[in-house]
């Protein structure tokens, strides 16, 4: 006879297939075979290249003043957009839980919000005040996506509202645009005590609440800010200098993965190699580079 599983775990079980249907997955099936040599698998490593190859740093720190109008809204582009070289990535064995299922149908930011909920999932709901589930136009062409909410974000519950989320409106509007044109969000919705770093479970736990966002959004393009970002949607352990500035994919999306607002707060010489790789962002949505303008 059939061993009975008992309370605790099957509430657990319970649990954790009423987080998967929060999540909008209501039908999957587990291959134990894919699952095991997943977790056999060493995580993704990008192709060795040269660093900075396609970099040639400036002195200049500062980032070039607004470019007058803004110009995004899936407008007509100012110039004819150009299609950037993608590099290839290898891909890890087997789908992920979220690529094994169909996108969800008729997906959108407020079912998004809604499955979220007030979310208990994962510890960093303990110490937070507002969830930040992100900001923007819902049809941007270009998102952003950042690492967790600080203390400022974590009071207003908007993303980059602080210091780094000031730098980030300055990038924003030196390409041309306005913070309404794009969409920001960040891998955690909740803020890390003490703004550290959040951990791999709260990374996983929320970070299919991102993927939807992208999904529902369909960006022509999306910005990593930071090396958070950039391992979560690349599934990565590289340094994010050995793939900054390079065309990569995320489910078919164009994504560059760029210094985090906060690291240039730190290390303003960064900000023009910054200025390039949006340049490069520009060149893809069709925005007009404004000669002479250098970082
Ligand atoms: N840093 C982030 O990564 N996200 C924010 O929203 C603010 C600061």
């Amino acid at each position: 006879m059939a061993e009975r599983i008992c309370e605790t775990l099957q509430k657990k079980l319970s649990d954790r297939l009423g987080f998967y249907e929060d999540l909008g997955i209501r039908l999957f099936y587990r291959d134990r075979g894919t699952v095991a040599a997943l977790k056999s698998e060493p995580r993704l490593e990008l192709p060795a290249k040269p660093r900075f190859s396609t970099l040639d740093l400036q002195k200049d720190e500062t980032l070039p003043k607004p470019a007058g109008k803004p110009a995004l809204q899936k407008a007509a582009p100012v110039v004819t957009p150009v299609s950037p070289k993608i590099v290839s990535l290898p891909v890890i064995a087997g789908p992920s839980l979220f690529e094994a299922v169909d996108k969800i149908a008729d997906d959108t930011l407020l079912k998004i919000r809604e499955d979220l909920g007030e979310c208990t999932r994962c510890k960093l709901h303990r110490a937070r005040h507002k969830i930040v589930f992100g900001d923007g136009n819902p049809k941007a062409e270009l998102v952003f996506v950042g690492e967790g909410p600080g203390a400022d974000e974590d009071a207003q519950g908007l993303p980059f509202v602080g210091r780094a989320g000031k730098l980030l409106t300055q990038m924003i509007e030196a390409m041309g645009l306005q913070r309404k044109d794009v969409y920001i969000c960040n891998v955690v919705k909740c803020r890390p005590p003490e703004n550290r770093q959040p951990e791999e479970d709260e990374v996983s736990t929320c970070s299919p609440f991102l993927f939807r966002q992208i999904d529902t959004i369909a960006p022509k393009v999306i910005v990593c800010l930071g090396a958070v970002a950039a391992k979560t949607l690349l599934q990565t352990n590289r340094g994010i200098s050995q793939f900054r500035g390079e065309w990569l994919e995320f489910r078919g999306r164009k994504l560059l993965a760029t210094y985090h607002p906060a690291y240039l707060l730190r290390n303003p010489p960064a900000k023009s190699e910054v200025w390039k790789d949006l340049q490069k962002v520009m060149a893809v949505l069709g925005l007009e580079v404004k000669k002479g303008k250098s970082a």
